[in-house]
């Protein structure tokens, strides 16, 4: 099994309150608000953790770049993709990935 389905099937596991107090702290290492598509309507509506939470509702739309392979949560949580916050969370671009 591979490391980020081993981490959502740990997650699943876990409490909805549980889980919010995982995202809290895994948002803390998110480098999103350091990367150039990232802008201010997401900073104000704290918006972190695309790759877990899915995508930017109503934020970003232009694509300047992307960092995420340079977090540290990248392979702590074992993502494959990039550009969450414009297609949607790890589990999201592998579902569509099986679809293809
Ligand atoms: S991989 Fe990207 S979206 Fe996920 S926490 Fe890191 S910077 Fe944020
Ligand atoms: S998900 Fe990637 S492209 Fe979007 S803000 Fe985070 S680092 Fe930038």
């Amino acid at each position: 099994m591979d490391t980020f389905t081993e981490v959502m099937r740990e997650l699943k596991t876990r409490r909805k309150e549980e889980r919010w107090k995982t995202y809290d702290t895994w948002k803390r290492s998110c480098c999103c608000p350091e990367c150039p598509s990232y802008d201010e309507c997401a900073s104000r509506g704290r918006e972190l953790l695309y790759c877990v939470l899915g995508m930017s509702n109503e934020c970003i739309r232009d694509d300047k770049h992307c960092i995420c392979p340079k977090c540290a949560l990248y392979p702590v949580l074992g993502l494959s993709g990039k550009d969450f916050c414009m297609k949607g969370s790890e589990a999201a671009i592998r579902f569509e990935r099986s679809v293809e």
